[in-house]
């Protein structure tokens, strides 16, 4: 895709030839032999479920994250569910969450019968805004609902402020669940993502930075005991005998052919986000002058899974960039306050002036390990062109 693309780019044959927005198949051509081989490892030894690989696959996510628990899952959502059920959260309870996040992150909430609080996010980071949250816990205790827990998360790739949260909800005894779909493999300090909190997840969505071929998720924590109930949940609440069902729990297994996947893009990873970061610097050098670039806190780093921009008039510059074949996402265009499903639920105190404002202004610019030079160059010309116009 992006190498025909380019070849008429170069041909000077058509200029406007549409570029992915993330492009999966160059990845899937620089290890298409190692996935096809270990996808007929598979087939051939037939434990399709919690196959050798899932096992092999907890082992390397958990040395990779530094964390003494890797459990895999069905996908992202159910890795976030999970760890809430194993915490008994529920009726009554408040979990407080940023308003400017995927769907994903207040369904949990909602899901198991607690009440998701939107808390407003910080200007420049685009992550829960730790003010808004403790105002938001001190409201919240004026009222009949107990603050249980906060899930902040790492959005379009780049860590929260775990010290200034983890500290917050120390202090007032909630519960702090990482959501790291979007951030695996970036770090904080010394620390990687999944290791920021006591029980984090994460998203192998195939856009995500570590992404499979369907749905995928896991989740982290270094408490034994945790991580027991959370591996019980993940497979129908079993005990110690597969007919001893112990508790309520899903079935949340992820597959064996995701695991067998995963373990070989796993291998090329830390490259990947080597490449993720050269990209995210050239577009910061072509754009930061005309328009607000995304800015990476000190001491930490993002996998980029977006890469936003915050402009005046997004939507010109979408449809500019959409007639010379650059596709655009706008991540999120409301918040989720606004949202039908979510409407009810309560909000910070001071409400989520920022929140409202970022959902009107960001665009997201195409993204991948594998955007070459020239084909981003292209884009960076557009933007300029289209920005001065
Ligand atoms: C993608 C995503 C999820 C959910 O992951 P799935 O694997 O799609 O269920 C949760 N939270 C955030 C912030 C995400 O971006």
């Amino acid at each position: 895709m992006a190498s025909s693309a380019e070849a008429n780019a170069s041909a000077g044959e058509n200029t406007h030839a549409p570029i992915p927005f993330i492009d999966l198949q160059a990845q899937r051509r620089r290890i298409a032999d190692k996935i096809e081989a270990a996808v007929q490892r598979v087939i051939e030894h037939g434990a399709y479920i919690m196959g050798p690989e899932v096992a092999e696959l907890e082992e390397k996510l958990a040395a990779f994250a530094g964390v003494r628990h890797a459990i895999s899952c069905a996908n992202g959502t159910d890795a976030l569910l999970i760890p809430l059920m194993a915490k008994g959260i529920g009726p009554g309870d408040a979990v407080f969450l940023p308003a400017f996040t995927f769907t994903a992150t207040a369904e949990v909430a909602a899901l198991i019968g607690a009440t998701p609080v939107f808390v407003d996010v910080d200007p420049v980071s685009f992550n829960m805004d730790p003010q808004s949250l403790a105002a938001s816990i001190a409201e919240t205790r004026k009222g009949s609902l107990r603050p249980a827990a906060v899930i902040p998360v790492d959005l379009f790739g780049q860590p929260a402020d775990y010290p200034s949260i983890n500290a917050i909800a120390e202090e007032q005894g909630l519960l702090v669940l990482e959501d790291a779909a979007q951030s695996f493999g970036a770090r904080l300090g010394a620390a990687r993502t999944c290791a920021l909190a006591e029980v984090a997840a994460t998203s192998f969505f195939p856009a995500k930075p570590l992404g499979c071929y369907g749905d995928g998720g896991a989740l982290f924590t270094d408490d034994d005991a945790l991580a027991d109930l959370c591996r019980s949940i993940r497979q129908h609440g079993q005990g110690g005998h597969k007919y001893d069902i112990d508790r309520v729990g899903l079935n949340s297994r992820m597959d064996t052919l995701q695991a067998a996947i995963l373990i070989e893009k796993l291998a090329i990873f830390d490259d990947e986000i080597e490449r993720r970061q050269r990209i995210a610097e050239r577009y910061d050098e072509g754009l930061r002058d005309i328009a607000t670039t995304p800015v990476v806190a000190e001491g930490a780093t993002s996998t980029w899974a977006q890469y936003t921009l915050q402009v005046a008039d997004r939507d010109a510059l979408a449809a500019a960039l959409k007639a010379q074949g650059i596709p655009t996402a706008i991540y999120y265009p409301r918040t989720l306050s606004r949202q039908q499903a979510y409407r009810a639920f309560p909000k910070a105190p001071d409400g989520i002036p920022v929140a409202e404002r970022l959902s009107q202004s960001v665009l997201s610019l195409p993204m991948h390990p594998y955007l070459d030079a020239e084909l981003q160059a292209r884009i960076v010309a557009a933007v300029r062109a289209a920005v001065a116009a």
